[in-house]
């Protein structure tokens, strides 16, 4: 894939761009799946459209697809065409002994094995741990409960639009971004 496409950015969904919970938190939800009561982060159908002009989007979850799909489904704006969707089955299972119990790798190797270039991808997620063979590429965000105030990604968009150009996005620090946007 020639270094001119656009960066592949892989996003995960659970507390990065939603936050569902069987238990209400006190407010409206914006739409339900299931049991699950679903709010969905400020600013998201602007950090959507802000993204899609520069980036090609993909949704990366450990969760189980169908829960996945509806809630894509609810929260994509009209239109609007991922690179791929991808639940749980995509992920690496491991067992954690310090904390016994089992959790979900996203291992970038998959998506170059797509075509993807690995210099030219930036996975966004909550939780290091998921990402962890490939920190590199990572970028971290606060964990969403549905707070109102939020304002990560409309910070976050204007970070990742200042990388759009980079031939290596795997060249530079980015874990102290917040302090800049
Ligand atoms: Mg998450």
């Amino acid at each position: 894939m020639p270094s001119h496409d656009p960066i592949l950015l892989i996003l995960d969904l659970d507390e990065t761009l939603i936050h569902a919970t069987e238990t209400p938190i006190g407010r409206e939800e914006d739409f339900q799946v299931g049991p699950y009561f679903v709010y969905t982060r400020p600013f998201l159908t602007e950090f959507f459209h802000a993204c899609h002009q520069h980036f090609q989007l993909a949704i990366w979850s450990a969760s189980t697809m169908s829960y996945l799909a509806e809630v894509v489904e609810n929260i994509l704006p009209t239109g609007m065409e991922l690179e791929f969707v991808w639940s749980r089955k995509r992920c690496i299972q491991r067992y954690d002994p310090e904390w016994q119990n089992y959790y979900y790798l996203k291992d970038l190797k998959k998506v170059k094995r797509k075509g993807f270039s690995l210099e030219r991808m930036l996975i966004v997620d909550d939780t290091p741990q998921k990402v962890s063979r490939n920190y590199g590429n990572a970028i971290y965000l606060h964990p969403y409960f549905g707070e109102v105030e939020d304002e990560e990604l409309a910070r976050l968009s204007r970070y990742l639009i200042s990388l759009k150009n980079l031939p290596n996005v795997r060249s530079i620090e980015k874990r102290t971004w917040k302090k800049y946007f």
